[in-house]
């Protein structure tokens, strides 16, 4: 990498001396205490404990003493038990994508959307955008914090911005066109969707000037990033956030493109083990639990996000002090157990998506067949490869499934598709259908 590529938005921010990182989290976490204290969940919790002031917070370590804070702990504090400050004061918020259940709430001030602009706007001059980028911003504008989120920091940043918000892809291809845009903001999956419906829709990929992409919203593999820039002939940034911690900009990565810079002036991390709940050191699969510093309006204390992942506190050639965390492996709560192996969606698709002929969309399904469950995965392939030759797609169906094999340990049904013809979906793809009874 050449030096010259690493830019910043705000360099004393992002590249302070570990100890004044850490002096720094100190100090806000008691304030964050303080403010959890005016919230009447927190109030009743922390009192619990003997956390009756920030100042009771004489070390990092203590954190320790507070529960976790749980997603159904957000659903019994909605609507307004977790709001620290007079209403008045609240200029907005963002409810969870979650389709079933109670939803949860976090409410902003404009402090608190300023300092989240801050981090999004850090995150997204580390991949080496700036001011003259053309910027497509292909998430949904709404509840869902995808779009507002990069939408502000791409003002900011001065870049020209287009909202053009998920879905209708043929008008997204000709303002990609029409505009020149460079870089664009979207789940790898849609990505993926756009490549499969150019033909149809009359474009081709030259007819862009895409640079990079900022990808983010699910959980997606190494071998789907390079697949989305082979196709577009630009660099993929993998980007995570979730609306309890804002949305976007919590991580992303930079230029070197190996890891997600977590901005820890904002979020205090730990990594635990879901199931005895004890602190993982660096390096080790865990889930992800964070604390907001910063936040004024919902403050959140070692939250549970469900999020695999591991720290990588080692160095990055781009200067940031600020550790990393590792690409997302997928939810705690999304292994699938397959006649008693588990398996994550994310080992799935990392290795379909590594087989040439493997287009851009797939399926896992699970089914019960007599006492033993059943996996089928399909896929779609490139349509030139539906040339009446039944021989060599059934060598490629069996080539899918060893590979599969080796990696998984189970041998599953591979049904292969034409391209577009799976469901596609514009916020978060849907890639699991569990049909096995409940118990
Ligand atoms: P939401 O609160 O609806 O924005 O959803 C947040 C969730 O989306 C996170 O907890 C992750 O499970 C997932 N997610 C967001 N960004 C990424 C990413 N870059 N990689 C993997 N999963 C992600
Ligand atoms: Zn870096």
């Amino acid at each position: 990498m050449n030096p010259t590529d690493i830019t910043y938005w705000n360099r004393e921010a992002e590249t302070p001396p570990r100890e004044q990182l850490e002096r720094q989290q100190l100090e806000s976490l008691r304030q964050t205490v303080e403010t959890a204290l005016k919230t009447p969940f927190y109030r009743r919790r922390l009192e619990k404990c003997g956390l009756a002031d920030g100042s009771d917070i004489a070390a990092l370590e203590d954190l320790k003493r507070i529960p976790f804070t749980t997603k159904d702990d957000l659903r019994e504090a909605y609507p307004d038990q977790l709001l620290a400050v007079p209403l008045d004061e609240v200029v907005r918020l963002h409810t969870s994508s979650g389709t079933t259940g109670t939803p949860t709430v976090i409410y902003h001030t404009q402090q608190d959307i300023d300092a989240w602009t801050e981090l999004t706007c850090r995150g997204v001059v580390a991949t080496g955008a700036s001011h003259r980028d053309v910027f497509q911003n292909m998430m949904s504008y709404g509840l869902f914090t995808g779009g507002l989120g990069l939408h502000y920091a791409a003002e900011k940043i001065g870049m020209t911005v287009i909202p053009s918000a998920s879905g209708n892809t043929r008008r997204q291809m000709k303002l990609m066109k029409d505009f020149r845009t460079t870089a664009i903001h979207a789940t790898p999956s849609y990505i993926l969707h756009i490549h499969a419906k150019l033909e149809e829709e009359g474009f081709r990929p030259e007819d862009f000037h895409l640079q990079r992409a900022f990808i983010g919203a699910e959980a997606h593999s190494e071998s789907t990033r390079q697949k989305i820039e082979e196709l577009f002939n630009m660099r993929a940034f993998n980007s995570y956030g979730m609306s309890e911690m804002n949305g976007p900009g919590v991580a992303f990565e930079c230029v070197c493109q190996e890891d997600m810079h977590l901005w820890e002036d904002a979020y205090h991390m730990e990594v635990i083990d879901p199931e005895s709940r004890h602190s993982l050191p660096d390096g080790e699969i865990g889930e992800l639990v964070m604390t907001t510093l910063q936040r004024g309006a919902t403050p959140l204390l070692r939250y549970r996000t469900g999020d695999l992942t591991s720290i990588n506190g080692s160095p990055c050639a781009c200067g940031r002090t600020h550790r990393r965390i590792a690409r997302i492996k997928g939810r705690a709560d999304d292994m699938m157990i397959i006649n008693g192996v588990n398996i994550y969606p994310s080992t799935i698709e990392a290795v379909i998506m590594t087989v040439p002929e493997v287009g851009t969309n797939y399926q896992i399904c699970i089914d019960k067949d007599g006492a033993l469950d059943q996996l089928t995965v399909k896929t779609e392939i490139y349509s030139k490869l539906f040339n009446g030759d039944i021989r060599s797609l059934e060598q490629l169906k069996r080539r899918i499934q060893n590979r599969l094999k080796t990696e998984v340990v189970i041998s599953p049904v591979i049904e292969l598709h034409e391209p577009g013809s799976l469901p596609v979906y514009e916020g978060k793809a849907v890639r699991v259908f569990d049909n096995r009874p409940k118990e």
